[in-house]
């Protein structure tokens, strides 16, 4: 199998990125302590806070999954319930995982185009009943990007953070291509987050470059009381730490983290750019981050295939999802539409 022809089945396919391994190298030099308090996770918080230009309160857990439904966990008692968009992750795609460490807290599923959550449809969510039969509406989350490669404006987030604020909930990010929605937006991270109402936000580094490690980011501290429990009880307290954190620094430090995402960013409009102008080819959602969905036939989905590249058509909404990384090349992108011209 040719490797590269996997090169847009996802994001999470590409290898660790050089500023991240080099960090990692260098973390590898000495004995630090363990499970956290070493200098290198102090330092990775410090980069954080810099960037998101606030305080906050910073873990780092293994992966995606351990992030959100952990965070979601601390905002919510067993008998609340959270609003996401019928496509999220949390719902479609972590295995129940945010209901078992919450102890039971049900999701309540919302419609919208593209990906986004209806505000409507929230608000509804929220009003429709307020007696103690109903599973107390508790937390608004959201992906930016979402699951659909659409990307939430600065107003659109804004206006989420107002309703949740209105109904006193709580707003979640799953933010596993936060950078890819900051480098399409261009606009401060904070911009998208706390200013915007975000309580807790889960970053991701690992599609973006990192070997392993995403950061939990407790915006509203007061949240984040106990974590650390949860995450050790959880199986989620890295004891050598400093692996998960130094890559962060690295990514941080030189801007590996934005350049990265803008790269995927780019490579993925290229690729809408060609695959738009072809017959044949129906573009699903609009191309706003990394990501490229579009409608083929199973016949050319098999032929495609058969020429040896590899995507997935179950994520989302059933198109063939074309996902882009860091380490996409432009010449991966001529080779795939040469290749889909052949079989149309
Ligand atoms: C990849 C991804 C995650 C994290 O998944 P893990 O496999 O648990 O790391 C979370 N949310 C979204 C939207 C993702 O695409």
């Amino acid at each position: 199998m040719e490797k590269n022809k996997n090169c847009f089945a996802s994001d999470n396919y590409a290898g660790v990125c050089p500023e991240a391994w080099e960090s990692l190298a260098k973390a590898n030099d000495s004995f630090e302590i363990s499970y956290g308090d070493d200098d290198w996770t102090a330092k990775a918080c410090k980069e954080i806070r810099k960037l998101f230009e606030t305080d906050c309160e910073i873990f780092f857990v293994f992966n995606g999954t351990a992030a959100n439904s952990l965070a979601l966990a601390s905002l919510c008692q067993s008998y609340h319930s959270i609003i996401c968009q019928e496509v999220a992750h949390i719902e479609t795609d972590e295995c129940g995982a945010p209901e078992f460490f919450s102890n039971g807290t049900k999701s309540l599923l919302v419609p919208g185009v593209e990906g986004k959550i209806d505000l409507t449809a929230v608000e509804k969510a929220i009003t429709k009943r307020s007696d103690i039969h109903y599973p107390k509406p508790k937390v608004i989350s959201v992906t930016q990007v979402t699951e659909l490669g659409t990307v939430y404006t600065v107003d659109e987030l804004r206006a989420i953070g107002e309703l949740a604020q209105r109904y006193s909930l709580k707003v979640h990010m799953d933010g596993a291509r936060f950078a890819n929605a900051v480098a399409a937006l261009n606009v401060a991270p904070k911009e998208l987050t706390w200013k915007a109402g975000v309580d807790v936000l889960c970053f991701g580094g690992i599609k973006n470059g990192i070997p392993v490690g995403e950061a939990v980011i407790f915006f509203n501290k007061a949240l984040a009381y106990e974590f650390d429990y949860r995450c050790k009880q959880a199986g989620q307290l890295a004891s050598k730490m400093r692996f998960l954190s130094a890559p962060w620094i690295g990514m941080l430090e030189s801007g590996a983290w934005l350049k990265n995402a803008a790269h995927a960013n780019k490579c993925a409009r290229l690729l809408y750019d060609k695959l738009s102008k072809l017959k044949g080819v129906k573009v699903l959602f609009p191309q706003q981050a990394n990501s490229v969905f579009i409608e083929l036939s199973p016949a050319v989905i098999e032929k495609i295939r058969a020429c040896g590249w590899h995507f997935y058509t179950f994520i989302g909404s059933g198109g063939a999802r074309l996902m882009c990384s860091w380490a996409t090349k432009e010449e991966d992108v001529e080779s795939f539409v040469e290749d889909l011209k052949a079989v149309s």
